[in-house]
Protein backbone atom coordinates (compact mmCIF):
# COMPACT_ATOMS: atom_id res chain seq x y z
CA UNK A 1 0.00 0.00 0.00
CA UNK A 2 2.90 2.33 0.74
CA UNK A 3 4.91 1.63 -2.41
CA UNK A 4 1.50 2.43 -4.11
CA UNK A 5 1.13 5.81 -2.39
CA UNK A 6 5.19 6.71 -3.42
CA UNK A 7 7.13 5.13 -5.92
CA UNK A 8 10.94 4.46 -4.97
CA UNK A 9 11.78 4.58 -8.03
CA UNK A 10 14.29 1.03 -7.26
CA UNK A 11 13.64 -2.02 -7.83
CA UNK A 12 14.01 -5.50 -6.08
CA UNK A 13 16.09 -7.92 -7.11
CA UNK A 14 12.88 -10.58 -7.70
CA UNK A 15 11.83 -12.22 -10.65
CA UNK A 16 9.38 -9.58 -11.26
CA UNK A 17 11.17 -6.68 -10.20
CA UNK A 18 8.60 -4.96 -8.31
CA UNK A 19 9.10 -1.26 -6.29
CA UNK A 20 11.63 -1.72 -3.24
CA UNK A 21 9.84 -0.12 -0.42
CA UNK A 22 12.53 -1.65 2.18
CA UNK A 23 16.11 -1.23 2.02
CA UNK A 24 18.77 -3.44 4.58
CA UNK A 25 20.67 -2.00 7.29
CA UNK A 26 21.99 -5.22 8.60
CA UNK A 27 25.89 -5.04 9.08
CA UNK A 28 28.00 -7.24 7.13
CA UNK A 29 24.79 -7.90 4.52
CA UNK A 30 26.13 -8.58 1.29
CA UNK A 31 23.05 -9.13 -0.53
CA UNK A 32 21.51 -6.49 -3.16
CA UNK A 33 19.74 -4.00 -0.10
CA UNK A 34 16.76 -3.08 -1.66
CA UNK A 35 13.19 -5.19 -1.55
CA UNK A 36 9.65 -4.93 -2.07
CA UNK A 37 8.43 -6.10 1.10
CA UNK A 38 6.30 -9.20 -0.76
CA UNK A 39 6.68 -12.55 0.92
CA UNK A 40 6.69 -14.92 -1.71
CA UNK A 41 9.29 -12.19 -4.11
CA UNK A 42 12.65 -13.58 -3.94
CA UNK A 43 14.05 -10.62 -3.43
CA UNK A 44 13.28 -10.96 0.50
CA UNK A 45 15.24 -14.43 1.49
CA UNK A 46 18.75 -13.33 1.49
CA UNK A 47 17.12 -10.42 4.11
CA UNK A 48 15.60 -12.84 6.43
CA UNK A 49 16.08 -11.55 9.92
CA UNK A 50 17.51 -8.65 9.16
CA UNK A 51 17.07 -4.84 10.10
CA UNK A 52 15.49 -3.72 7.34
CA UNK A 53 14.46 0.02 6.76
CA UNK A 54 11.99 1.49 4.98
CA UNK A 55 13.28 3.83 1.97
CA UNK A 56 10.82 6.88 2.57
CA UNK A 57 12.15 7.29 6.03
CA UNK A 58 16.04 6.55 4.60
CA UNK A 59 15.13 9.41 1.98
CA UNK A 60 14.04 11.68 5.04
CA UNK A 61 17.09 10.92 6.99
CA UNK A 62 19.22 11.69 3.97
CA UNK A 63 17.21 14.92 2.98
CA UNK A 64 17.95 16.88 6.63
CA UNK A 65 20.19 19.24 6.29
CA UNK A 66 23.47 18.35 8.21
CA UNK A 67 24.15 19.68 11.83
CA UNK A 68 27.21 21.37 12.89
CA UNK A 69 28.89 20.26 15.82
CA UNK A 70 29.34 22.54 18.79
CA UNK A 71 32.98 23.57 17.81
CA UNK A 72 31.60 23.74 14.58
CA UNK A 73 28.89 26.39 15.24
CA UNK A 74 31.29 28.48 17.03
CA UNK A 75 33.84 28.05 13.66
CA UNK A 76 31.49 29.34 12.17
CA UNK A 77 30.59 32.34 14.11
CA UNK A 78 34.16 33.42 14.82
CA UNK A 79 34.70 33.49 11.26
CA UNK A 80 31.87 35.35 10.38
CA UNK A 81 32.50 38.14 12.98
CA UNK A 82 35.72 38.13 11.11
CA UNK A 83 33.98 38.45 7.78
CA UNK A 84 31.70 41.40 9.39
CA UNK A 85 35.44 42.99 10.84
CA UNK A 86 36.54 42.95 7.29
CA UNK A 87 33.45 44.13 5.37
CA UNK A 88 32.98 46.93 7.82
CA UNK A 89 36.48 48.18 7.38
CA UNK A 90 36.00 47.50 3.80
CA UNK A 91 33.30 50.25 4.25
CA UNK A 92 35.31 52.77 5.85
CA UNK A 93 37.74 52.08 3.31
CA UNK A 94 35.11 53.20 0.74
CA UNK A 95 34.41 55.98 2.74
CA UNK A 96 37.64 57.45 3.12
CA UNK A 97 38.74 57.07 -0.71
CA UNK A 98 35.05 58.80 -1.71
CA UNK A 99 36.48 61.75 0.72
CA UNK A 100 40.10 61.31 -1.04
CA UNK A 101 38.76 62.11 -4.02
CA UNK A 102 36.04 64.47 -3.32
CA UNK A 103 39.17 66.63 -2.03
CA UNK A 104 41.13 66.39 -4.99
CA UNK A 105 38.89 66.91 -7.57
CA UNK A 106 38.19 70.23 -5.25
CA UNK A 107 41.68 70.96 -5.69
CA UNK A 108 41.78 70.79 -9.24
CA UNK A 109 38.65 72.65 -9.27
CA UNK A 110 40.33 75.87 -7.31
CA UNK A 111 43.01 75.62 -10.12
CA UNK A 112 41.03 75.61 -12.92
CA UNK A 113 39.10 78.47 -11.29
CA UNK A 114 42.57 80.04 -11.29
CA UNK A 115 43.73 78.80 -14.86
CA UNK A 116 40.14 80.85 -16.10
CA UNK A 117 41.21 84.17 -14.38
CA UNK A 118 44.40 83.92 -15.70
CA UNK A 119 42.98 83.26 -19.57
CA UNK A 120 40.70 86.01 -18.82
CA UNK A 121 42.69 88.74 -17.53
CA UNK A 122 40.27 89.01 -14.58
CA UNK A 123 41.27 90.61 -11.64
CA UNK A 124 43.34 88.15 -9.00
CA UNK A 125 42.45 88.41 -5.38
CA UNK A 126 46.03 88.42 -3.86
CA UNK A 127 46.14 87.79 -0.07
ZN1 LIG B 1 10.85 -8.17 -4.43
ZN1 LIG C 1 20.16 -7.93 4.35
Amino acid sequence: MIAESRLSGILCSGANAAQAVWVCGQAGCNSYGMACGDRKCGCMAPHRGHQMFMIDGLDATLSAPPLLSEDGVALEKSINAVIDDCIAELQRLKRSHSDHVTAHAESRHRHTVLKRKLLRREPMELR
